[in-house]
């Protein structure tokens, strides 16, 4: 019951079919943006700390695939309709954005598109054009930067005008997400989307923006991505929190973000009595997760997994125990992961509340996983074994 995972090749053969099908009267589509989803291996809720990450991008990828249509108006079709916010309302049409609201229009999915056009640096031309993903929605493997940066790379082929700064366009896309679809994510999602490069995770340093790659050449182990399969509704009113709450920590301790504090000065602002509790374990968890991510990145590159799966499990321990972004789900899940001979680490990734996890295992140990979590997780998981792949693409036709 792992799922195997749609080629771009299979998407883009489809996606052909359904711009004809919507599109009856527009010409054959003749551009196409990718873009990848990702997932974390290590370093949770560090981005918007000015920490470190080390995500990898996914063969999961949307695509936005249509042609210039010689108008002011932009006509979007999304294929995708797990969500309910999309059943209904699969289509849209807009003049091209050119202010820049903070705003939520309707459908809410189209704001990511619109978002990214109302960011783009040069004029946008209006459009025909269908997305279709193979990342799942609101899983937590970032189906929302893979859809701007695909829609991003799409505007880039129809307009003929590609960047070459890629880390402006990741920004420009993080920038469309805070203001079109009012998440205030940090850089990691659309950096590594961009970024990605095959056979690699990469190190991003989310202060200087600058990235390592790291090799993922191991073959006797592989990560496993479970799809919990809920989304608990306070994700996004707790991630709001969160960010408040690291703000109060360094504000406390006095410096700029939380990359800059350590262990010491965190406890000794601790032990004038004014940081409460809660703010303390909040600091203590992006404090060593930080400390967690470089290490990992390190020890990966010497091939040692298994100090790599010992990281990853006090990451989750730490997103559970201080951060307190887990939930039952998620738990039950790592512990069901570990309880496997093979399993070096098992930890959630992204955000929390739901979402996914992600196991490093050995290979001849993934059915043995998939088999005790399906016979004692009740809410219809879903599993992927992916391999670091490339970031985003934009293709003439
Ligand atoms: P995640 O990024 O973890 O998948 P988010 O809640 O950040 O979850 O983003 C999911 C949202 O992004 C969806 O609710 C939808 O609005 C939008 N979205 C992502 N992919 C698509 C798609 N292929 N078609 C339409 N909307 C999409
Ligand atoms: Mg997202």
């Amino acid at each position: 019951s792992i799922i195997k995972t749609e080629t771009t090749d299979e998407l883009l053969e489809r996606g052909f079919d359904f711009f004809v099908k919507h599109f009856p009267d527009s010409g054959k589509p003749d551009k196409l943006g990718i873009g990848p989803g990702r997932v974390n291996l290590i370093g949770e809720h560090t981005d918007y700390n000015d920490g470190f990450v080390l995500p990898m991008a996914l063969p999961m990828v949307t695509i936005v695939l249509g042609r210039a249509n010689n108008t002011d108006i932009c006509r979007v079709v999304t294929e995708c309709s797990s969500l309910e916010e999309i059943k209904d309302s699969n289509k849209t049409e807009f003049k091209i954005p050119t202010v820049k609201p903070l705003y939520v229009g309707t459908p809410k999915w189209a704001n990511y598109v619109k978002g990214v056009i109302a960011c783009f640096q040069s004029i946008v031309v209006g459009f025909d054009a269908v997305i279709l993903s193979s990342v799942p929605l609101g899983g937590g493997l970032s189906s929302s930067a893979s859809l701007e940066v695909a829609t991003y790379s799409f505007i880039e082929a129809i307009t003929g005008n590609k960047t070459n700064q890629l880390v402006h366009k990741a920004m420009v896309c993080q920038k469309a997400e805070h203001m079109f679809a009012g998440v205030p994510c940090g850089i990691m999602d659309q950096f590594i989307s961009v970024m990605g490069i095959e056979g690699h995770a990469l190190l991003i340093d989310c202060k200087s923006l600058e990235y390592d790659p790291v090799p993922l050449t191991e073959s006797n182990y592989i990560f496993l991505i479970t799809n919990s399969n809920v989304h608990h509704e306070l994700s996004n009113s707790q991630y709001q929190l969160r960010r408040y709450q690291c703000e109060e920590a360094s504000d406390l301790i006095n410096v700029e973000s939380l990359r800059s504090a350590t262990m010491e000065t965190l406890n000794k602002a601790h032990s004038n009595g004014k940081m409460n509790e809660i703010i303390y374990k909040r600091a203590r968890h992006v404090i060593t997760e930080i400390e967690r991510t470089i290490t990992a990145a390190e020890v990966l590159k010497r091939g040692d997994y298994k100090t790599f799966g010992e990281l990853m499990n006090a990451s989750h321990n730490s997103l559970r125990d201080d951060f307190e972004v887990s939930c039952q789900e998620l738990d039950q899940l790592v512990e069901l992961a570990r309880k496997v001979p093979g399993v070096l680490g098992s930890r959630m990734t992204g955000g929390g509340f739901g979402g996914c996890t992600v196991t490093l295992v050995d290979r001849n140990a993934v059915n043995s996983v998939v088999t005790i979590i399906n016979s004692e997780y009740k809410r219809n998981p879903k599993f992927y074994t992916v391999l670091p792949s490339c970031g985003a693409k934009i293709v003439r036709l």
